[in-house]
Parts: structure tokens; C-alpha cells; sequence
């Protein structure tokens, strides 16, 4: 499928009107000042990454949004029977599945931990239903890696593991900024984004696994799915997931 891509950013148009050109002839004034696209999501701007502190005058705010992680099943079996070049091809794939699907959905890929993907989705393009742009992302990731089994399968070669993802989703309010002082790093923090990443741990291969936020905002797509009680680290009470 080919990545669409957008002439102006979508951030920055959405939140101020203003039309900063992406691509394209009209780009080049704007990339010498340092606005290009944004490497966490294309369709936005370095700009929109920095729009805290300069436009909102803050370096954290809180936002509803949606928390999607991805990752590797079997990646640590693989690690220790795998060159150094198989792993880093196995995740260039996978990487570039997510980014893919990510932000064909409008989402931020925010960060690549290891074997794992974090996206935010509602910024910095905001998304009515961001749980459902979410839920639909993560399932063009499971069909884009499907689609890729062979070459994984070439690359996993004698190890008997067959590749596979897993993934979580939560949505809800969280805390959307910098933290730290020396190594400043953009991203989430809060309940809603441990949680995704729990349910990302649990969920098996192929699966996505969803809480029950995130149906309750999806509506008619899930409607009919049951609940399956688990227990996670870190939770007083198991946690109700449903198939996405
Ligand atoms: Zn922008």
C-alpha cells in the first residue's frame, strides 16, 4: 500500500490554520529554519514536536488519548540464536510495518524500545475516535507482518520460532510531554500508557488485545466480544481484555 503523504502538515494546520508545506518546492525556505517532517510522524512537523513550550507555553499537558504497543513475540528465544544482522533485519521489517500502519492511521509512532513500538494516537493530529484509528492500526500491522511471514521465516532460519506480534491497546487521559533534565524526551506517562503496555505483554501471537475503554469507544466493531480475565503485574485485580 502506498504511504500517503501530506503537502502541508496536518498538525499544524489542524491546531493554528497555519499551512507549513511539508514537501515540495514551497518546503525548502521552511526546512532551512528546521521545520521538516516530523520523524515520528511525516504528515507532521518538528515544529509540532516542539509545540509546547512555543505555542502552549508548557512543557506537559494532559490529553485524552489512545496508547498502542507492538512487539516482537519470541524476540528474546530469537536473540540468542540469531546474528546481530538477522535480529537487525527481522526489526527493520517490523519497524517499518508499524511505522506504516501507524501513520496511515494518523498516529505517533513515539518511540521504538527494543523490540516494542509505542504510538500515541490524538497527537498531534487529533482524531474524534482515536480508540477506533488505534484499533485499526493495529490490525494493518498484523496483516503487513503476515504478509512479510516468509521473510521472516528466511531470516528466523533453523531457530524453529515462528515471528509473530502482539499487541495492546488503552485509551484514557495521560500526561503528554518532556521529562527529564539532561535527556529530554518527548512522550507519555500515566496509568493509561502502563496498562497498554501490560496488555501488549500478555496478548499471544497475532492477537490484539483491547481494554474495556477501548471497546466501549470503538462501539458496533466490538460489540459481540467477551472478556478474558488476566492477571498482570503491578494489578491489585486481573484486568478484562478483549480480542480487538
Ligand atoms: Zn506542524
Amino acid at each position: 500500500m502506498a504511504r500517503q503523504q501530506s503537502l502541508i502538515c496536518k498538525g499544524c494546520w489542524q491546531q493554528m490554520h497555519v499551512p507549513i508545506p511539508l514537501r515540495g518546492a514551497l518546503s525548502v525556505p521552511f526546512r532551512v529554519v528546521g521545520l521538516r517532517p516530523s520523524r515520528m510522524n511525516p504528515n507532521t512537523c518538528t515544529f509540532c514536536e516542539l509545540m509546547f513550550k512555543r505555542v502552549m507555553k508548557a512543557t506537559k499537558i494532559t490529553i485524552d488519548a489512545t496508547i498502542l504497543f507492538a512487539d516482537v513475540r519470541a524476540y528474546t528465544s530469537l536473540s540468542q540464536s540469531l546474528s546481530a544482522t538477522a535480529m537487525g533485519d527481522l526489526l527493520d521489517i517490523f519497524y517499518d510495518e508499524c511505522a506504516g500502519a501507524i501513520w496511515e492511521y494518523d498516529g505517533l509512532l513515539n518511540k521504538t524500545i527494543g523490540d516494542a513500538v509505542m504510538a500515541v494516537f490524538n497527537f498531534p493530529i487529533r482524531q474524534e475516535n482515536h480508540a477506533r484509528q488505534a484499533l485499526l492500526a493495529a490490525r494493518d500491522i498484523q496483516r503487513r507482518c503476515a504478509a512479510r511471514k516468509a521473510e521472516f521465516a528466511e531470516l528466523t532460519g533453523d531457530a524453529g520460532v515462528e515471528v509473530g506480534v502482539g499487541i495492546g491497546i488503552h485509551c484514557g487521559e495521560l500526561s503528554f510531554g518532556e521529562f527529564g533534565r539532561t535527556h529530554r524526551d518527548l512522550t507519555a506517562i500515566g496509568t493509561v500508557v502502563n496498562t497498554a503496555s501490560r496488555a501488549q505483554s500478555v496478548a499471544a501471537s497475532g492477537e490484539i488485545l483491547v481494554t474495556a475503554a477501548v471497546c466501549q469507544r470503538v462501539g458496533d466493531d466490538l460489540r459481540d466480544r467477551i472478556a478474558k480475565p488476566y492477571e498482570l503485574k503491578g494489578f491489585d485485580r486481573p484486568l478484562e481484555l478483549y480480542l480487538g
